[in-house]
């Protein structure tokens, strides 16, 4: 299965694809994890992006495009993948179609989720990740067994740099203008499947496996 898990900053794309790659088997491809791992490492990449992610802006189409190109032609990808914050542009869609082409693959599905700001906004301002591991936490949602401490690898908990309110709002702005469009554009090609994201972590997980179960 080749899946794509779209929707605004905040909206829970990473948590439903970290079950998904438990169930199902395939990895998660998260550029903005694998963005932030280059800024954590200071190579070049990651110093010309921080500058980008810290103003809530998004990262040069050609510098997303050309991780993602090398990562799907990892022999990982071969079962499948699941895309988490890629594309994010009409020309980042096009370049991925691209790809698949000369990779011989296709799309299965885009899950769409849907939030609307001012809830991914208390989503995105309690959100803590682990340094270690990249799990997610929310304070109240979802949070850890025991404070700032991650339940799977015991590592620290805090808070990125991105995700303070004004930071979350420019972010949401740029989801409305480059991102939402897309929807549309995966509607037409018959692969769009929408899913209500203001339930609860286990209720939108129930959504996005019946819609799973029935395409694999
Ligand atoms: P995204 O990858 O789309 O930015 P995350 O999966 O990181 O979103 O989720 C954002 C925050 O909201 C995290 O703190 C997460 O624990 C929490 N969260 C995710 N899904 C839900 C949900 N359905 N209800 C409440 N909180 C959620
Ligand atoms: P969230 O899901 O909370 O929006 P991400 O971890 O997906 O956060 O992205 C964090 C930041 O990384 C984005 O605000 C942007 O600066 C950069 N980024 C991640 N993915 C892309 C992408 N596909 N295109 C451009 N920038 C990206
Ligand atoms: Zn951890």
């Amino acid at each position: 299965m080749n899946l794509i898990f779209l929707g605004a900053p905040g909206a829970g794309k990473g948590t439903q694809a970290k079950r998904a790659v438990e169930k199902y088997g395939i990895p998660q491809i998260s550029t903005g994890d694998m963005l932030r791992e280059a800024v954590a490492k200071g190579t070049e990449l990651g110093k010309k992006a921080k500058e980008y992610m810290d103003k809530g802006e998004l990262v040069p189409d050609e510098v997303v495009i050309g991780i993602v190109k090398e990562r799907l032609q990892q022999p990982d990808c071969e079962k499948g993948f699941i895309l988490d914050g890629f594309p994010r542009t009409l020309a980042q869609a096009e370049a991925l179609d691209e790809m698949l082409k000369e990779l011989g693959k296709k799309i299965d599905a885009v899950i769409n989720i849907a939030v609307p700001e001012e809830e991914v906004v208390k989503r995105i301002v309690n959100r803590r990740t682990c340094k270690k591991c990249g799990a997610v936490y929310h304070l109240i949602y979802a949070p850890p067994k025991e404070d700032n401490k991650c339940d799977k690898c015991g590592g620290e908990l805090y808070q990125r740099d991105d995700d303070k309110e004004e930071t979350v709002r420019e972010r949401y702005r740029v989801y409305k203008q480059n991102t939402e469009p897309l929807i549309e554009y995966y509607r037409k090609k018959g692969v769009l499947y929408d899913v209500d994201g203001t339930k609860d972590i286990e209720g939108v997980w129930e959504e996005v496996v019946s819609i799973l179960d029935k395409i694999k």
